[in-house]
């Protein structure tokens, strides 16, 4: 591997050096050969071999230099204090086969001076989901963590219950939060211009070039958080706890945790179940990202030539960035060019799948079977594709709805080729359901990693039907089905 261990040449008040904690006995979870491949790990014999030991930290490779990052931040939209790696290390940072910086960090991998009340460690439960919707974002094609592989260990960890603990090597482009900042300002401002320009040279280098590269940098952060938010909504993904702590300076999705992928649509979604009021509800994520970049630009007034006026600048793209992207993004997902009309056609198929609660995912990727059929059996359609049995009336909306797709489908200039396409290109047939983690999550906790390796295998190309797949992986829940409590204990 090509470390560039920079990170470590910061002020040592940002981080604490030291040795994992390992696991006891360490087994194999799965390893990630696509993430091992792009990091150059799969070149070297000896990383190879002892891939387990590495990540159930009994072995540290040359190379590696661990510390833990201190950071803070906003948590449910209250000032937490400092924060930091409670129970994660920055391991190594290295160049990929792209020449792009990745962060090896290793979670669940004991005590820190940032552990606070915690006992550093994470449950089996929480690392596979991790580890898969890792794996999911990168078939997806949306930026996000992803990790090298995890390891299971003999000692349980005690959650609600006993559970299974583990450790996971997260590969991430930046572990760099919002919430680094916030830490800076109130611990260490001394520290906020030699961090920003780090922050800058290291992930926003095109910024040196403009007239003012702290104002473009800020700029670009906006923007890129606004399209990865985009990106969320375009999925039907929540994150489920989009704390000023959480959420990446490169625009990357990052601490997969109580998240979840909309089935049954319902804007007012919350798939956490810790979050009492909805805050992280999946039609709120786009103001949410608003409100942190909100909270987290007045931390650089702290430097000189940053008024106020330049910040509200630099936050001022937010809402056209994230509209940009989500339109554009929804129109290629019914393969129609953008444009004011796509988009009405859009939000009144988008309506008619919520007023029928209709699966997110499945009502998408039905639209090809509309496209493909040359009889309009829409009836059919519904009933396969969309596990739907609907009323007289809302047949009647979907006939009505599809045929003027279909018209508006037939007076662009595009091949029905292109659009089948644009429509399987851009729908995914599977996502990470809740009840699919967790069956893999259930045989994982009975030593069984098969379904985990499934599962890695049925996501590694989401647009495509599979043999590998099972009537499970595509079916949602039933519209009265109690919905699977997913919390913030990791
Ligand atoms: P999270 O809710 O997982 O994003 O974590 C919020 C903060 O709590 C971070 O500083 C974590 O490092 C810390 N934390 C979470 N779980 C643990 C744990 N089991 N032991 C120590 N620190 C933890
Ligand atoms: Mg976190």
């Amino acid at each position: 591997m090509r470390y560039q261990n920079t990170y470590i040449t910061l002020d040592p008040r940002l981080y604490h050096r030291q040795p994992p904690t390992p696991l006891k006995d360490p087994t194999p979870g799965h390893f990630n050969q696509q993430v091992a491949d792009q990091l150059g790990f799969s070149n070297d014999d000896e990383l190879m071999a002892r891939w387990v030991e590495i990540i159930g930290g009994i072995y540290v490779p040359e190379g590696f230099e661990p510390l833990a990052m201190a950071y803070a931040g906003h948590q449910f939209g209250q000032w937490a204090g400092q924060l930091g790696d409670g129970r994660g290390l920055l391991m190594a940072q290295v160049l990929d086969d792209n020449d792009q910086l990745q962060d090896l960090h290793l979670k669940g991998i004991g005590l820190t001076p940032y552990s606070r009340m915690g006992d550093g460690r994470a449950v089996l439960r929480s690392t596979i989901r991790e580890y898969l919707c890792g794996h999911a974002f990168r078939g997806l094609g949306v930026r996000a963590s992803n990790a090298l592989g995890f390891v299971v260990s003999e000692t349980p960890v005690r959650r609600e219950r006993m559970e299974a603990g583990a450790a996971l090597m997260r590969v991430a482009d930046s572990h760099i939060r919002l919430g680094h900042v916030e830490w800076i300002t109130s611990y260490a401002p001394e520290l906020l211009g030699e961090f920003t320009d780090y922050m800058i040279d290291t992930y926003y280098p095109e910024c040196r070039e403009q007239d003012q590269p702290i104002a473009a940098f800020l700029q670009a952060v906006v923007k890129r958080t606004a399209r990865m938010i985009a990106d969320w909504q375009l999925i039907g993904f929540a994150h489920g706890v989009m704390n000023t702590d959480n959420l990446s300076i490169t625009g990357s999705t990052l601490d997969f945790g109580p998240f979840g992928f909309m089935e049954r649509f319902n804007p007012g979604w919350i798939n956490n179940h810790s979050d009492h009021t909805g805050r992280y509800a999946y039609q709120n994520q786009p103001a949410i990202g608003h409100w942190n970049l909100n909270v987290w630009l007045p931390h650089f007034m702290h430097l000189e030539g940053v008024t106020r006026e330049t910040l509200a600048e630099c936050l001022a793209p937010y809402e056209a960035s994230f509209m940009q992207h989500y339109q554009q993004g929804l129109c290629r997902k019914l393969g129609i060019p953008h444009s004011s009309e796509s988009l009405s056609l859009a939000f009144e198929f988008m309506t008619f799948v919520e007023d029928n609660t209709l699966d997110y995912t499945n009502s998408f990727r039905a639209l090809l079977a509309v496209v493909a059929s040359s009889n309009h059996p829409f009836e059919t359609i519904l009933l396969n594709t969309m596990q739907a049995e609907l009323s007289a009336e809302a047949l009647l909306i979907w006939q009505d709805w599809s045929s003027r797709y279909l018209d508006y489908l037939a007076q662009l200039a595009r091949s029905t080729e292109q659009v089948v396409d644009d429509l399987k290109g851009n729908n995914p047939v599977y996502v990470l359901r809740n009840d699919m983690a967790q069956r893999a999550i259930t045989a994982a906790e009975q030593g069984q990693f098969d379904e985990v390796a499934r599962l890695y295998e049925l996501l590694t190309s989401p647009y495509k039907v599979q043999d590998i797949a099972t009537d499970l992986d595509t079916t949602p829940p039933a519209p009265d089905a109690p919905q699977m409590p997913i919390s913030c204990s990791s």
